[in-house]
């Protein structure tokens, strides 16, 4: 097998089991699925269906109790440049303006102040945000803060985009432009995204393909493909189709 044949993601045989004097919980159980470059896959099912856990464990933020997780044919080890990461909660510096928070892994990797001024500049522009270059996270609407995020994550150009909920905390008309915009970046840079979510309506938006998980112990249950051009109306036949098989998938 030549490097070219591995998918972007592999994730083969995940188990995560938690030990403790209250008993033992299998969080997951088996989870294998592929996605190739280019792909925008979203995670949804039910809470305790250990989307949480799978998220970290292909983040290389935890070890599975068996199985591997790979990017394009090398094993997950941990955070690294060809991850990029967006969490519910932002996680910016707080200290640091809008331009040094998406600077940030351009210093870590020692480029230089001329090269990481202009992919800041591009960035910013990329996702709106050119006029709050010098402005500080606690200045920004929830929105706005997603956006640095989202322009942080990007700025080290990864393999991965790797999402968890992460516009579960803006309110739905926000929700909605960011989701129109991830869509349009996700065009623009040809970028594979793994979202977790637990918002069908989110998934069906958002997704070429959903897996949906299921609990006890988390398991995926099935692959189900959104076949709607984009963009997508929640109001269409088809969308409401979709949401409803997978709206049974998660609750029977
Ligand atoms: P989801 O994100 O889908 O709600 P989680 O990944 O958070 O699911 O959790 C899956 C299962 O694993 C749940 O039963 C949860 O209680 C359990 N779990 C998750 N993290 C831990 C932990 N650190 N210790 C013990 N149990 C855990």
């Amino acid at each position: 097998m030549t490097g070219e044949d591995y998918p972007r993601v592999r994730v083969d045989g995940i188990g995560r089991r938690y030990d403790s004097p209250q008993g033992t919980v299998q969080a997951l159980q088996d989870v294998s699925f592929d996605v190739e470059t280019g792909e925008f896959v979203c995670i949804v099912g039910p809470s305790g269906s250990g989307k949480t856990t799978l998220f970290r464990i292909i983040a290389g933020l935890e070890s599975p109790t068996s199985g591997t997780v790979s990017l394009d044919g090398d094993p997950v080890e941990g955070p690294g440049p060809n991850l990029g990461l967006v969490f519910q909660e932002y996680h910016l510096f707080p200290w640091r303006t809008v331009s040094g928070n998406v600077g940030f892994g351009l210093e870590r990797q020692d480029v230089g102040a001329a090269e990481r001024q202009r992919r800041v500049d591009e960035l910013l522009d990329l996702v709106g945000l050119d006029d709050f270059a010098d402005s500080y996270p606690r200045d920004l609407s929830g929105g706005m803060k997603q956006r640095v995020a989202l322009a942080r994550a990007l700025a080290v150009d990864p393999e991965l985009l790797l999402m968890d909920e992460p516009f579960g905390a803006v309110d739905a008309q926000t929700k909605r432009m960011l989701q129109a915009e991830l869509l349009d970046i996700w065009a623009e840079t040809g970028k594979t995204i793994l979202f977790v979510t637990h918002d069908v309506d989110e998934a069906i938006t958002l997704a070429d393909r959903v897996i949906v998980m299921g609990t006890e112990p988390g398991h995926v249950r099935e692959h189900v493909e959104i076949d709607i051009d984009r963009p997508r109306s929640r109001s269409s036949a088809r969308f409401g189709e979709y949401y409803e098989r997978i709206l049974d998938l998660i609750q029977s």
